[in-house]
């Protein structure tokens, strides 16, 4: 969701007289309904109608006309399938989509009105701590959230306020807190760092730490105000995962030398839902509540959960790494009940169809719905590196243990592999142009392939990696349980014609493709702000905020 502005209407009004629509525009930003019941279409085609955008109409509209109007208008939109960029979950079973729909008007804040969708909710989070290794003899709590980055910022407050605490009983200094993570982080863990005022240690990120945290790195910027460690499983840059195990001995070393007991959370948005049922696990080492030191997971249960947009999971290994006086007990009629969340009401709606995924699919459909990603994946980057005009930086089609680029004879796996055959990771291809291919057409751009493929209706973006690495860009394909067989022969298909296509044609005519601004009305007046350029700064746009959305208030991948 982006920050949007006040739009005035009598300005665009007056910014439309300048335009060649001069008379068209008096005519259709204001004028009163006039829509038909029979033929929605009719009045739209007389062109006297406009659906009003930014005041209320003062006369509504007929509920056909209004639907068909602005399914029109959001037929703009790219297709949920072929939106390669996302790990959102864009396809459920018709029965899941059916109880969505069946209990869409129910509130998850309402326990008491709907016990046994609560009873649900409380399923879900006991089958999901079972996934992630809960131990015996200890209570594991958790909670719905809205995605991961709620979770991480439960996650997170939770260990600012534990280390608070244990800093006010030793009579020590508590206002210095902060966090470590990689520079590879999604953007929801430095927002946690600046909404929850801890300093963000954020690590450079190389290729030879894998664009991952770097064990190395973590141990030089820890001391006694770390109020935790985040490690990613399933890095959002290149589907790598990150050494939480490597990571666990450095803090468990750190303790036994200084007394400072330093916890990690894990931000496991994807792989939460990805290395429990690989073969591949998380590639041997643990990450989960085998390790002491890991007090809280999250994960998305849209991403490779397999819900629509809307859901989350946070759980702690034990109630005791919950500070007490962050749960709220809510009385309702005749009940309480205890919550630690941002959110109050939110749709419930999801969590069912988080556990009709779980019961419907089990253990063995899960795997094989993963394993079908990663072997769609290793497909999609063996044909990739097979054509000598692309390398890819994630390395999940690698053997396990090879990280580097090998001549690639065959592209197609032996019948009986699994994902334990190669490194472990996300069903993530994260593909750049290769040296070879650079040196030759060195005036091609990777955003020409981007844009290019969007011709087509593929959504694939092209990013920096993280900062310190920016000046590799990465072309991103997320394999999720939608991308079929047919569809990923298609896309191999077309990425080769593409490039083919680029090599073969002019570089000037390709040039227009850059000019990729918006100039609606709506994006012209949402919040632009100024750059951090030393010389706008005194500039009369100075006062205007002072990071462009625009270009990505912090550049970041999601
Ligand atoms: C997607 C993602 C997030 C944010 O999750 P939402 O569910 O979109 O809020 C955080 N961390 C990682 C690693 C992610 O991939």
């Amino acid at each position: 969701m982006s920050l949007a502005r006040h739009v005035d209407p009598d300005a665009i009004i007056r910014g439309l007289h300048d335009l060649h629509m001069k008379e068209a525009s008096q005519k259709h930003v204001h004028t009163k309904g006039g829509t038909s019941h029979i033929t929605p279409y009719s009045t739209r085609y007389a062109s006297k109608q406009d659906i009003s955008k930014f005041e209320i109409p003062q006369d509504g509209a007929p509920a056909d006309t209004v639907h068909q109007i602005l399914k029109d208008e959001l037929d703009l939109d790219g297709r949920p399938n072929l939106n390669l960029a996302s790990f959102v979950g864009t396809y459920m079973e018709t029965q899941a989509e059916q109880l969505i729909f069946e209990n869409i008007s129910k509130n998850l804040a309402d326990s008491d009105e709907y016990p046994a969708m609560m009873q649900i909710h409380a399923r879900c989070v006991s089958i999901i701590a079972n996934l992630w290794g809960v131990q015996k003899g200890e209570k594991a709590v958790g909670s719905a959230t809205t995605g991961s980055s709620e979770a991480i910022h439960l996650g997170g407050l939770a260990m600012k306020r534990r280390w608070q605490e244990k800093r006010m009983k030793d009579g020590k200094d508590t206002s210095k807190p902060n966090i470590i993570m990689g520079a590879n982080a999604q953007v929801a863990l430095e927002k946690f760092a600046r909404y929850f005022e801890v300093e963000a240690r954020i690590l450079p990120v190389s290729e030879s730490s894998q664009f991952r945290l770097d064990p190395e790195l973590v141990k030089k910027n820890i001391d006694e105000n770390t109020i935790g460690v985040f490690v990613i499983m399933g890095s959002t840059y290149t589907g790598h995962y990150e050494p939480v195990e490597e990571i666990s001995m450095i803090l468990d070393e750190f303790e036994t030398k200084t007394g400072h007991d330093i916890p990690i959370h894990v931000d496991a948005a994807s792989g939460g839902f990805v290395a429990p049922f690989t073969y591949a696990q998380a590639g041997g080492p643990k990450w989960n509540f085998e390790l002491p030191r890991v007090k809280s997971i999250n994960t998305s249960g849209h991403k490779f959960g397999l819900v629509y947009a809307g859901v989350g999971w946070i759980i702690w290994r034990d109630e005791s790494y919950l500070p007490k006086h962050l749960i709220f007990e809510l009385h309702y009629l005749g009940g309480t009940e205890e919550s630690y969340t941002l959110n109050f009401s939110r749709p419930g709606a999801q969590i069912i169809g988080q556990y009709y995924n779980l019961i419907h699919l089990g253990f063995k459909g899960y795997r094989s719905i993963m394993e079908n990603c990663m072997s769609n994946a290793r497909l999609l980057s063996k044909s990739l590196e097979a054509t000598g005009w692309y390398t890819c930086v994630s390395d999940i089609h690698r053997k396990k243990g090879e990280h580097k680029l090998l001549n690639i004879k065959e592209v197609f796996g032996r019948e009986d592999e699994t994902s334990a055959d190669y490194n472990a990771g996300l069903p993530v291809v994260a593909f750049r142009f290769s040296d070879e291919f650079k040196k030759e057409f060195p005036h091609l751009t990777q955003d020409t392939i981007s844009n290019l493929l969007r011709a087509k209706q593929y959504i694939i973006p092209n990013y920096p990696l993280p900062p310190n690495e920016e000046k590799t860009e990465i072309l991103r394909v997320v394999v999720r349980e939608s991308m079929s067989f047919d569809l990923l022969d298609r896309l191999i298909t077309d990425i080769c014609q593409t490039t083919q296509n680029l090599i073969d044609s002019n570089a000037q005519d390709l040039s227009i493709l850059h000019l990729n601004k918006d100039t609606s009305a709506e994006k012209a007046h949402s919040t632009t702000g100024t750059s951090r350029d030393a010389k706008d700064a005194k500039s009369s746009h100075a006062k205007r905020g002072r990071h462009p959305l625009t270009k990505g208030v912090h550049r970041t991948v999601c």
